[in-house]
């Protein structure tokens, strides 16, 4: 592995997870718009966001290929919910305007997925 700090991880409600560094999240959000069209809710000041798994299958199918689009793809298919739940790491944001009710569902599945397996 590279020695690069993680940026962003996506996990799902399993608490698997892929782990993109800052370049390889900066392509992902530049070849999928954002990652709009797979959004469910999103803090509106950091990457934090719940992601539709089939929505993100979706989008990466329809971009260029990622390094991490193989992984991300299987990540999604197997995922046991519809919802996958993006991390990210390196803002310290707390999250605080993103107000609709995804945050709730985010933080709590963040909270418990974190304490299972212990920080990334
Ligand atoms: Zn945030």
């Amino acid at each position: 592995m590279r020695a690069v700090p993680p940026a962003l991880a996506i996990l799902d409600d399993d608490g698997e997870q892929v782990v993109l560094d800052a370049e390889e999240a900066d392509r992902l959000f530049a070849l999928t718009d954002g990652l709009d069209g797979a959004t469910v809710s999103a803090c509106p000041r950091c990457r934090c966001r719940i992601l539709a798994a089939v929505a993100l299958v979706d989008l990466l199918n329809g971009a260029p290929a990622l390094a991490a689009s193989g992984a991300l793809v299987e990540l999604a298919d197997d995922a046991p919910t519809l919802h996958l739940y993006m991390r990210d790491l390196a803002s310290g944001c707390a999250h605080r305007r993103w107000l609709d009710p995804g945050h709730d569902e985010w933080a709590e599945a963040i909270a418990d997925l974190v304490t299972r397996r212990g920080p990334v």
